[in-house]
């Protein structure tokens, strides 16, 4: 499903990324973990090309993008089959909760406006939301606010769905409910790369867990295995401190 072979970011003078190969399977649920600044955003940013990669290749389906002059069509070929979800909502402040879900489905899915209604609250019940559908964003919770943003991304239906760090912009006390809406999602059938500083919840959710560190991966593996017996001990450091 995403197949990411000798990637390499270099943002000027800093080399970010340094030779990331990975595979994730359709329906999975991948996990990237590590200290800040290793580059897990810049990862999961260049999988759906919002960072352009220095070197190397990225497939997502059997869209295959390599490193170079990356033209506007790709670009938009290969976000056909991406949704990310961002740590700062970005939901359209003078639309209502539906209308931030149905916008997407009319406008660059050209579906009527009957049927992306139907559709949006499809997805806002998924997540809780459905009573809050007339609302404005500034008349919602932050986790409110996530949540719907995550039934937008969800009612485009793209094939893997992205999200960076979608719980660390909340209070505290918001976080459990959107780990709920994630931890549902990563039960269906949709690929999933989550970047999260939620430990707990990535050894209890993620099928396999990426630890990243220095722009390189350091271990790749089922949860059990990053968590009770890592194997380098750069992840056993890491874990030693944040869990
Ligand atoms: P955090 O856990 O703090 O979110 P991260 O693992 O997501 O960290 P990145 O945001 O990917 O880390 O950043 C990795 C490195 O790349 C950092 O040194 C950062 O300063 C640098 N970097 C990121 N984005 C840019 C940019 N647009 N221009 C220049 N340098 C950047
Ligand atoms: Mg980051």
């Amino acid at each position: 499903m995403i197949e990411v072979s000798r990637l390499e970011k270099r943002y000027a003078g800093n080399h970010v990324l340094k030779g990331i190969d990975f595979h994730v399977r359709q329906s999975e649920t991948v996990a990237i973990i590590g200290p800040s600044g290793s580059g897990k955003s810049t990862l999961i940013r260049c999988l759906n090309l919002l960072e352009q990669p220095s070197a190397g290749s990225i497939r997502i389906e059997h869209q295959q993008v390599h490193a170079g002059a990356i033209s506007k069509k790709t670009i938009h070929a290969l976000r056909q089959h991406t949704g990310m979800v961002f740590q700062a909502f970005n939901l359209f402040p003078h639309l209502t909760t539906l209308e931030n879900v149905t916008q997407g489905l009319i406008t660059v899915q050209r579906k009527s406006r009957t049927q992306a209604q139907e559709e949006g609250m499809h997805f806002l019940t998924k997540v809780g939301m459905a009573a809050k559908a007339q609302s404005y964003p500034a008349q919602l919770s932050g986790g409110q606010q996530q949540r719907v943003a995550i039934a937008r991304t969800l009612a485009m239906q793209p094939k893997v769905l992205l999200m960076d760090e979608p719980t660390s912009a909340l209070d505290p006390e918001l976080v459990q409910e959107v780990l709920q809406v994630i931890r549902a999602i990563a039960q269906e059938a949709i690929t999933t790369v989550i970047v999260t500083h939620e430990l707990r919840f990535a050894q209890e959710v993620a099928d396999r867990v990426m630890f990243i560190d220095g722009g390189k991966i350091i271990e790749f593996a089922p949860p059990a295995e990053i968590f009770q017996r890592p194997k380098q001990p750069r992840t056993a450091l890491f874990l030693s401190k944040y869990l």
